[in-house]
């Protein structure tokens, strides 16, 4: 073999931090800010401060290897851990905030994170269980409220290390097989699992995202990151804007829809990131009170299937075009996009939206095959299912301490997303549920996303969740829960409406109404408790 000859330069992310600050440095990263206000401050501010935070870690006694867990909003501040503490050698790793007590004890033991760095107003989501947070040797805290102070035990201000820190200092992340980040999956089944993403990883799925095929971020972007830092790194868009220099806009606690539109109409926002029940909040609130949102190119959606309808509806009423995309915690998370290609521009309006509402095509850097129960891979015709199997640069290896997991991997190095979908001829896929959301009657599918889809797209429902239900008869049937937008919502007209596109025994057996329906703590609709509902006869 004849080896090439170029430099083995490694893909580490100081890269990131100093190509900003020399490139891009008066670029800027706003936040807006607990009461309110916003905080700006340029690339080569935050370049420096990401050196003192090196410096600070140094002096808590943080090792390389260690983990170092955030527990925040997206700000500022939590950009800064994204960079410093990787390029400290340590593992960044992002606690959900929405987790139970009980789960959130599980990740931290299970990670043995040995610093926490806490803002203030989720103080009280964590202090009940400090006691028995045993590797926990220090809290660093952040933006706390005037007079605000703490219970928990070894506590540190951010602010004040920061200031007594140098910023000169030598990044600790000369190997890019390092770990460099730490996120658990949601856990919608059992307990959630961690994935560890190395410095390597990361760096070729930032420049995965900054693909025009993909979302493709340039300086002149000005993206919002709604989707929360602690869900699946934000989906990469920090790291991939700050190498270009893109401005940041970061909303702290602000998620309610009428802050986010204010924001977007503000900051003249270019590239807007989250999943659809933000999206579904934002478009109501915009059709109350109407704000100029036309500076947005892409509307980033993904977590869950974008309703058609929505997609439809912000282009047809905002002109705003939606990006639908598919990704997972495993696959650091980016996986495909729906970008219409060539073939699709002769489409008519509803053509291109029918295209849009898929997941879309595998973006470059990821390999995709679909298989049936028995291993045996399927044709991508648009019509068979079969469960997706992913592989490629930065798709999980293995979860983090468990070994031997023959049920998430292949023996042939394929990693088994737990979607089922169909890909058509040219590549495009269509997620029709999760393994465990199927409805299976009568030995036919049913696919509860299609139901669900459709129904959402009737003017009176505003959320809605079909779950299987055990059946004497059929084994299983369909149940829809509804949260009705404003009456009119009886089963006989939503069946009618149902019958337009699915066969008569997709109909639901019946429509359950309740006031809002549970979400997992990133916001995608909670089948499991649902189905826990209805194991106990509460619905
Ligand atoms: P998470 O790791 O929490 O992002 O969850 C990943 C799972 O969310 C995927 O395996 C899918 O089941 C689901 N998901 C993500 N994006 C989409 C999407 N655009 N449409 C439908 N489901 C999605």
């Amino acid at each position: 073999m004849l080896s090439g000859l170029m430099m083995d330069y490694p893909l580490t992310l100081n890269t990131i931090v100093e190509h900003a600050s020399r490139m891009t440095p008066r670029k800027t990263i706003k936040t807006k800010q607990p009461d309110g206000a916003w905080r700006e401050y340029s690339y080569a501010d935050f370049h420096r401060r990401v050196k003192k935070l090196g410096n600070v870690l140094e002096a808590l006694g943080v090792e390389p290897g260690d983990r170092v867990a955030t527990f925040a909003w997206n700000n500022y501040q939590h950009l800064e851990f994204y960079f410093g503490i990787p390029c400290a050698g340590a593992v960044v790793h992002t606690l959900n905030i929405r987790l139970s007590h009980e789960q959130l004890k599980f990740i931290i033991e299970h990670a043995e994170d040995k610093v926490i760095f806490v803002e203030g107003s989720l103080l009280p989501l964590i202090e009940p269980i400090a006691d028995q947070l045993k590797t926990v040797k220090r809290y660093v805290l952040f933006n706390l409220a005037e007079g605000q102070s703490s219970s928990l035990p070894n506590v540190s201000h951010y602010e004040d290390l920061m200031a007594a820190a140098s910023d000169e200092y030598d990044w600790r992340c000369d190997d890019e097989t390092m770990a460099m980040g730490l996120c658990y999956t949601s856990g919608t089944t059992g307990m959630p699992k961690g994935v560890l993403y190395s410095h390597r990883s990361m760096m070729l799925h930032t420049l995965g995202v900054l693909q025009a095929a993909a979302l493709g971020p340039t300086e002149a972007d000005v993206a919002l990151a709604v989707v929360p830092q602690f869900h699946a790194m934000a989906w990469g868009l920090p790291y991939a804007c700050a190498w270009v220099g893109a401005t940041i806009v970061m909303p702290g606690p602000h998620l309610q829809p009428a802050p986010l539109a204010d924001m977007i109409e503000r900051e003249r926002v270019t590239i807007a990131a989250g999943v659809p029940t933000i999206w579904n909040g934002l478009y109501h609130e915009l059709r109350q009170k109407p704000r100029d949102i036309s500076s947005v190119t892409q509307l980033v959606v993904g977590g869950s299937a974008m309703p058609r309808g929505l997609i439809e509806a912000y282009e047809r009423d905002f002109g705003v075009n939606v990006v639908h995309a598919w990704g997972m915690t495993e696959m650091s998370p980016i996986g495909s996009v729906a970008k219409l290609q060539t073939r699709h521009q002769e489409l008519d309006a509803h053509g291109r939206w029918d295209i849009k509402a898929k997941q879309g095509y595998f973006v470059p850097g990821v390999d995709a095959r679909i298989v049936d129960e028995d291993g045996k891979e399927l044709p991508w015709d648009g019509a068979t299912m079969g469960e997706l199997q992913v592989r490629g640069y930065w798709v999980v290896g293995q979860y983090y301490k468990i070994e031997n997991d023959r049920q998430h991997f292949t023996d042939d190095g394929w990693f088994r997303t737990g979607d089922v979908v169909t890909i058509d001829g040219d590549g495009f896929m269509t997620i029709t549920d999760r393994t465990k959301d199927l409805v299976k009657s009568g030995g036919e599918w049913i696919s509860s996303v299609d139901l669900e889809n459709m129904l959402i797209s009737h003017p009176a429902v505003l959320e809605a969740a079909v779950i299987a239900v055990p059946d004497e008869r059929w084994g299983e049937r369909p149940l829809a829960v509804l949260a009705p937008l404003d009456g009119g919502h009886d089963p006989q007209t939503l069946n009618n409406y149902l019958l337009e596109r699915f066969p008569k025994f997709w109909l639901p057996d019946a429509y359950i109404v309740v006031d809002e329906i549970p979400k997992t703590g990133v916001g995608k609709m909670d089948k499991k408790v649902l189905r826990q509902w209805h194991a106990d006869g509460k619905l």
